[in-house]
């Protein structure tokens, strides 16, 4: 294993992993620290935890338990990822999560950049921008756990450290390597241990990428990982991103809500796909809607793709939730659609492709599976996965998060896998 990383949440797990992999990386994300050696051989492993919103305590303990496992399997260099809108509060955990990490690792410096420009999140003197605004002016600032008020990240990260936190701005990042290392020992020598680097292009990240050849650690959104494999000498190329045969019957589970999903379940009705919405009323109220969902889709699975989801837009949400109350009802419907994707795998289903964060955590869970494989790319975000099931059989899975993929990404996905 060459890079080893730590990812504070599922879906940007796969979000990490599909950026490694488009750079020529062979990649594998486990699901938590793997109790089990790996399966197949990787350049990096990518340990999804559901740390973010932890107290933090736990955020740091669990960090620092998949760096032990990254560390015993090889990693030469560990790579901290959170997300592309900083998720934190004043209390972390990317701050505490990063200093425990430099502690364990015995290392002085690193840096931190949410950067991700194909996805619109630029770091400019600092401040990020999400699209046009900034941060505290994009929606974020109203997020129910982790709201962003200020833009500067230098600030947001301070609060939530012991050591001191610097700049590493775009006058330095566009002059390249020799002048980005320059700033990190003129920084050192200032007493800083982070810097948080601007990036407003893929160039800037590419430039970066080099110096941090030598670094222990390395803490990011997603983007950096474009610029990393280089240093292990590798480029990209569609070998990193071969997964088995795909064989098997095909079916989708879409237990996401948001606006993107409901555009796709819709457009895959309109092609004359084969769909069966489960009602979580008629769960709440006992019926048993999982077989009867599994028997539905057995009848049709022969035929092609189906589809079984909860999707439902705003209003019909409100209703379910003013029923059952909104928590009630999403583990109800997350049991219910994992359950069906089970079953759907006991039916003979070996492609399955399931929207929602949420959703996939509990179908990934239900189904057993400890590692997925990261394969091509179907849209930005999210790539077509192998792995294996309890029983040893190849399970190919493409995990969706909520408003990623292109309206007709349930009809095209499939094909894609051929
Ligand atoms: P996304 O990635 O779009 O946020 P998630 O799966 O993370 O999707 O979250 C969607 C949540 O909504 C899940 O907890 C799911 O169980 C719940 N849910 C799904 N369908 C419905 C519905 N019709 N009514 C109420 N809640 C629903």
């Amino acid at each position: 294993m060459k890079l080893g990383c730590i990812a504070d949440d599922f879906t940007g797990a796969t979000d990490l992993a599909n950026n490694l992999v488009r750079a020529g990386m062979r990649v594998i994300q486990t699901i938590g620290v793997a109790a089990s050696p790996l399966q197949t051989d990787a350049d990096a492993v990518v340990v999804a935890l559901k740390s973010r919103t932890l107290p933090r305590a736990d955020a740091v303990a669990q960090s620092v338990a998949a760096l032990r496992w990254l560390q015993a399997a090889g990693a030469r260099q560990i790579y901290f990822k959170y997300c592309s809108t900083f998720d934190s509060t004043p209390a972390g955990n990317i701050g505490p999560v990063t200093e425990a990490l430099m502690d364990a690792l015995d290392t002085r410096f690193t840096i931190a950049t949410p950067a991700f420009p194909d996805n619109q999140r630029t770091v400019f003197k600092g401040h990020l921008f999400v699209g046009d605004v900034l941060l505290n002016q994009s929606g974020m600032q109203n997020h129910p756990l982790t709201p962003m008020t200020d833009p500067n990240l230098v600030r947001v990260l301070q609060a939530q450290c012991r050591g001191k936190v610097g700049l590493i701005d775009h006058r330095v990042v566009a002059q390249g390597e020799p002048v980005i290392r320059e700033r990190i020992e003129a920084l050192k020598a200032d007493g800083v241990t982070i810097a948080i680097v601007d990036a407003v292009t893929n160039e800037d990240l590419l430039r970066l990428g080099p110096a941090l050849k030598d670094m222990p650690l390395v803490t990011a959104g997603s983007g950096v990982a474009i610029g990393l494999p280089r240093n292990f000498g590798l480029s990209p190329s569609s070998a990193a991103s071969m997964l088995p045969t795909a064989t098997g019957l095909q079916a989708v589970v879409s237990g996401s809500c948001s606006l993107a999903t409901n555009q796709q379940v819709q457009e895959f009705i309109r092609c004359g796909g084969a769909a069966l919405a489960v009602e979580p009323l008629r769960i709440g109220s006992g019926a048993d809607v999982v077989q009867q969902a599994l028997a539905w889709a057995e009848a049709r699975l022969q035929a092609g793709p189906v589809l079984i989801y909860s999707t439902a837009d705003a209003g019909g949400v409100k209703a379910v939730q003013t029923q059952l109350g909104a928590d009630a009802a999403g583990q109800l419907v997350e049991r219910t659609l994992a359950a069906i994707a089970s079953g759907l795998v006991q039916l003979g289903v070996r492609q399955l492709l399931v929207a929602g964060g949420e959703t996939s955590g509990a179908c990934v869970q239900a189904l057993g599976v400890p590692q997925l494989q990261i394969g091509p790319q179907i849209d930005p975000g999210v790539p077509w996965c192998h792995a294996l099931l309890p029983s040893g059989e190849g399970l190919h899975l493409a995990l969706k998060s909520g408003n990623f993929g292109s309206a007709d990404f349930f009809v095209k996905a499939f094909g894609q896998l051929r």
